[in-house]
């Protein structure tokens, strides 16, 4: 297959909100920035619902709409936006070689890496034969599929807690299922769980398999105390226990921690290779939130023209 090449200054990979705050610096700034979106544009907010702590939205907003928001303003200012996924890099030269959707080669002075997280699941079989038919990652997206029905969801931090008392709207019943004895979720949020009469917490449980043919019609939870085995009867299933970096493809070049986030030098977006910067999720474990993904785009892009300009390149 002969390959496309463009030559870019600024390459953005990923189109969460630090994706954009980078492009909207780096194209304010005449970087000329390409962005690829990668596979969901938008990244994660496009799958929550109400954001209400994102400066700036007093009554707060719907997440797509906030992340249709940063789109705007990234295109008003000549960010050129593309759908397509990175499936490869060279980092070996000063040339950063990107490949995507493996048809277009793009050769980029630098590149701000924003490429978030995604989603983790329990790794059973059934959940994977199930997925899209009952199993789903986004009670926000899917939730409205099981309206006035059972449903179970895994998980115990403050997405399940958020999740659960976001389909306790909408179902009739939602089971949470904590694999612990106790909550990881902030007091505000077990509170809210726990005072939401139609969620069953069941503590101490783990989900053996998730049952049926074509779609979901039940799930069998192992208690770890009572050693009982239990049949919820549920045609919703819902995995919310946490997300891992989208940094698979960057191994062989940059420095990672034993989860895969990208590690920058303390206090910028800096990688240890030269014009590759690191921005948002794919490097932050610790706050993962929309505006401190938003902050670190924006070093991206300002470290990116520094780069660009120490070099002689722009
Ligand atoms: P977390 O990593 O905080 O929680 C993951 C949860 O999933 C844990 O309770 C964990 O259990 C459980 N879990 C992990 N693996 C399994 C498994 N194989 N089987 C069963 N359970 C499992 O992820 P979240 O997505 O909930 O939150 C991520 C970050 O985002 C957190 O810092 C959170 O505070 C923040 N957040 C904030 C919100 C807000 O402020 N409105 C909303 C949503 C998220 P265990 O506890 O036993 O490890």
């Amino acid at each position: 297959m002969s390959n496309a090449i463009e030559k870019v200054d600024c390459l953005i990979i990923g189109s969460g909100p630090a994706g954009y705050t980078a492009a909207i610096y780096a194209a304010r700034a005449a970087l000329k920035p390409v962005m690829y979106t990668g596979m969901q544009p938008g990244g994660q907010l496009t799958i929550t619902t109400e954001v209400e702590n994102y400066p700036g939205y007093p009554k707060g907003i719907q997440g797509p709409e906030m992340m249709e928001d940063f789109k705007a303003q990234a295109e008003r200012f000549g960010t050129d936006i593309r759908f397509g996924y990175a499936s490869k890099v060279d980092f070996s030269g000063t040339i950063h070689k990107v490949w995507i959707d493996e048809t277009t080669e793009v050769h980029a002075n630098t590149v701000i890496i924003a490429t978030g997280a995604s989603a983790k699941w329990l790794g059973l079989h059934s959940e994977e034969r199930l997925n899209g038919f009952g199993v789903s990652a986004c009670a926000v997206c899917d939730g409205f599929f099981f309206k006035g029905q059972d449903v179970a969801i895994v998980g115990a931090g403050d997405t399940a807690a958020e999740e659960a008392t976001y389909l306790a709207k909408l179902c009739k019943k939602v089971y949470m299922i904590v694999r612990r004895g106790e909550m990881r979720a902030s007091k505000a949020m077990r509170q809210r769980v726990l005072n939401t009469p139609n969620i069953e917490v069941l503590f101490d449980s783990e989900t053996k398999e998730i049952l049926g043919e074509k779609s979901v019609d039940g799930a069998l939870i192992y208690n770890n105390k009572t050693k009982q085995e239990r049949k919820l009867d549920v045609t919703g299933f819902f995995v919310a226990i946490g997300h891992q970096p989208n940094t698979a493809i960057f191994k062989d070049w940059l420095e990672m921690d034993e989860s895969g986030y990208i590690k920058t030098i303390p206090g910028t977006s800096k990688t240890k290779i030269k014009g590759v910067f690191a921005v948002g999720d794919a490097q932050d474990k610790v706050y993962r939130q929309a505006v401190t993904a938003a902050g670190s785009g924006c070093m991206g892009a300002l470290d990116a023209e520094r780069y660009l300009a120490e070099a002689g390149i722009h």
